[in-house]
């Protein structure tokens, strides 16, 4: 059986390769009690989509899983116009776009690329602003860069002393349970 990395553990790859044992670890439990207001908020974004109500328009997809073979990645879009041939990723709120979110996006463009679907703009949505963040179409050498980092993720050693970057802790949702750290989150 083909072992797809899910596009979402990129992206907490990206913010802090120990914020992936944490989510691990803590799955299991009672989501609502781990999950902090910006998570639960976002997830709560999702679930219209999740549930795929989001829109009855025909020229719509949306919370569809996506594949690719060449880089072994795996996720699920948010809202795909084919109209329109844009592919959008809604966020609760946005006030900076990380690398990680812009690796999970472009994942879901060479995912649906791969199944066949013609992608010509990429963009994020915040919702609470109603604003929309257009992204540029990654290119072979963003193609590149992303193969890349999947290696870097795939020869990552759990045992590579991590840098501790606090101001990212105390907006990592994971802060209170996290023993790296003594900090507290602003979710609290
Ligand atoms: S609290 Fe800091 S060290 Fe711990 S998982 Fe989050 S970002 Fe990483």
């Amino acid at each position: 059986m083909y072992d797809y990395i899910l596009l979402s553990t990129l992206n907490d790859f990206v913010f802090c390769p120990y914020s992936i044992y944490l989510h691990n670890v803590y799955m299991g439990g009672d989501e609502e009690l781990v999950h902090a207001v910006p998570q639960t908020r976002g997830k709560a974004a999702h679930k219209t989509i999740d549930q795929k109500n989001y829109s009855s328009k025909k020229d719509e997809i949306s919370s569809l899983a996506v594949f690719c073979d060449e880089l072994g990645i795996a996720g699920k879009i948010d809202v795909y116009k084919r109209n329109k041939k844009l592919l959008v990723e809604r966020k609760y709120q946005l006030n900076t776009i990380y690398q990680g979110q812009i690796y999970q996006l472009w994942g879901q463009y060479f995912c649906m690329m791969e199944m066949g679907y013609e992608i010509e703009e990429l963009a994020f949505y915040a919702i609470v602003t109603n604003k929309t963040f257009p992204v540029a179409v990654p290119n072979e050498e963003n193609k590149k860069e992303l193969a890349g980092f999947i290696q870097e993720f795939k020869e990552f050693n759990p045992e590579t002393k991590i840098t501790i970057n606090e101001n990212k802790c105390t907006h990592c949702i994971y802060c209170n349970l996290c023993d790296k750290t003594e900090v507290t989150n602003v979710y609290s």
